[in-house]
């Protein structure tokens, strides 16, 4: 096969991902990755002998999987082992309250106190529009290409009459009355870092993809799931170079010609593809000219979204919780609605942070052995474009963690820590070079005017194309592992224009 050199920068999910279908086509496909390991958030964090999952825990859409390893001619079973689980989530609220979503409807219906005679009907009424919005949305937006970067609820997309720049928020006022089911069903959009009242009410769709499809936990955790990707795609004829930075995209004449490394040596390529973080891979790795270019310019008008501090705690015993905790839990704070002012409009540090406590051993019983303790607090922060000063601030903002977290124990945290680690917006940036340590990519508060992501191929630099979070779809894993098969097709196309 002729001009079928492929490289592609960074190895988390979409790029092992996009590097896979190409391979298994006959491209010759590198990818180099900044990191000493694959994965990219998808790695966990180590202390001693306890690991502490950081994101992708959570298998949703797992058909998308089956066709991944299907295009190979493999089996997923054979990689991996999917376990289902219920309940998903529960959210705990400071009033003794508490909601757990469950993968049958029913089960959350009839297993949670907080619902009403009129809850319950605003529920039934607001699965019935989510599942109507999910069917419409995949096949008209997720699943397909676009091209220029539009607003997808404009009327030729026809999600008109679903009312898309409704807000989460907005919707959940209207079916339910009790302050605690408003914010759990305006939650949503939090998924991928978006304000329950500024963002579209579409994001109720991700509760709906759980209880369709299920909710999966990978035996091992998600560094299992990197290391079958990496495994698949080194079967597939791929080279990965670790250690490895990518520091521009050369382009001459309006197309790719290959990239330049920190080290300073250069590798050509006929096509590129980028799973760096979309903002900084137009900001930063574009070469020459970059501000001729459309894609560049689109990209600095949008906004970053927000970052996360990430705490994880390992202890001698496990604490005992005083109400029961599952594997996933998110702590509301008492006041959502000021919480959102203080984190979205105001990009500062809410007064009562709202975060995701997750418990490992309940993840996966082996990450936690010889009957050790562990916790992991991930909270929603501002981003580096606030006046945070991590440095000074990240010890007392633990400190404040530890504090809103004790009322939810029965013994004494800080005096039963063995190891601790936390992670800033800082180090994220560095680590993975997401643009101001944004977690999500691009910030989807736009959303209702402007998409915020960016289209997979770029119309103005030929035979450059982005994966992952900041490009079309979006975050998670379903729409990281959407963009690379939409990536391989546009790559597909391509060649047959020529
Ligand atoms: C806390 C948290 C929890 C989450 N949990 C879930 C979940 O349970 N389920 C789910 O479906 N999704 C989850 N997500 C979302 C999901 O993890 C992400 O959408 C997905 O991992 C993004 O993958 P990616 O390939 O786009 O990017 P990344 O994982 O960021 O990978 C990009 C890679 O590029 C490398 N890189 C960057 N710059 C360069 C360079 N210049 N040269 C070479 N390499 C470079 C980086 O080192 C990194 O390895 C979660 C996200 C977060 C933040």
């Amino acid at each position: 096969m002729k001009n079928n050199n492929v490289l592609i920068i960074g190895a988390g999910i979409g790029g092992l991902a996009v590097g896979i279908r190409l391979a298994a086509e006959g491209f010759r496909v590198r990818i180099i990755e900044k990191n000493m390991k694959p994965g990219g958030w998808l790695q966990p964090t180590r202390i001693g002998e306890i690991t502490f999952p950081n994101a992708g825990s959570l298998v949703t859409m797992p058909q998308q999987l089956d066709s991944l390893f299907n295009a190979t001619g493999r089996n997923l079973d054979e990689y991996l082992s999917l376990e289902e689980i219920s309940p998903i989530f529960r959210f705990i609220f400071s009033e003794e309250n508490e909601y757990t979503l469950y993968r049958e409807p029913a089960d959350t219906l009839m297993k949670n106190d907080l619902f009403g005679l009129q809850d319950q009907q605003g529920y039934t009424a607001y699965g019935k529009r989510s599942d109507r919005i999910l069917d419409e949305f995949l096949p008209k937006f997720f699943t397909k290409p676009y091209r220029r970067s539009r607003n997808p609820f404009a009327p030729e997309f026809g999600f008109r009459s679903l009312r898309p720049r409704r807000s989460g928020r907005r919707v959940s006022e209207r079916l339910f009355t009790s302050e605690e089911l408003r914010s759990v069903h305006s939650f949503w959009s939090m998924f991928c870092g978006g304000a329950p009242s500024l963002s579209s009410h579409f994001y109720r769709m991700i509760p709906s993809v759980m209880q369709r499809w299920g909710v999966f936990l990978v035996k091992g955790g998600s560094e299992s799931l990197v290391n079958a990707l990496v495994k698949l795609f080194l079967e597939c004829g791929g080279e990965i170079q670790y250690n490895s930075e990518a520091e521009a995209i050369q382009v001459y004449n309006g197309s790719v010609t290959g990239v330049r490394l920190t080290d300073n040596s250069i590798r050509m390529a006929d096509y590129v593809i980028s799973d760096a973080d979309t903002a900084y891979t137009c900001r930063t790795l574009i070469d020459s000219d970059r501000f001729r270019y459309a894609t560049v310019t689109a990209a600095q008008q949008r906004k970053p979204g927000i970052s996360l501090f990430i705490y994880h705690m390992a202890f001698q015993t496990q604490p005992r919780a005083k109400r029961p905790l599952i594997g996933f839990n998110v702590i509301m704070p008492p006041d959502i609605k000021q919480w959102e002012q203080e984190l979205f409009s105001e990009n500062r540090l809410p007064s009562h942070p709202l975060f995701y406590l997750n418990v490992p051993s309940m993840i996966e019983p082996d990450f936690v052995p010889n009957d050790r303790g562990a916790l992991s607090v991930i909270c929603p922060v501002p981003n580096l474009n606030s006046e945070v000063n991590w440095p000074q601030e990240s010890y007392r903002f633990r400190d404040r963690i530890l504090t809103e977290l004790q009322q939810y124990f029965e013994d004494d945290l800080r005096s039963g820590l063995a190891g601790e680690r936390y992670i800033t917006p800082v180090m994220l940036e560095n680590s993975f070079n997401g643009f101001m340590g944004a977690a999500w990519g691009f910030d989807p508060n736009q959303e209702k005017t402007e998409i915020p992501h960016l289209p997979n191929r770029c119309a103005d630099i030929e035979n450059l194309y982005l994966v992952g979070n900041g490009a079309h779809p979006g975050p998670f894993l379903p729409g990281v592992l959407q963009s690379a098969e939409i990536v391989h097709q546009e790559i597909i196309n391509s060649r047959k224009d020529m």
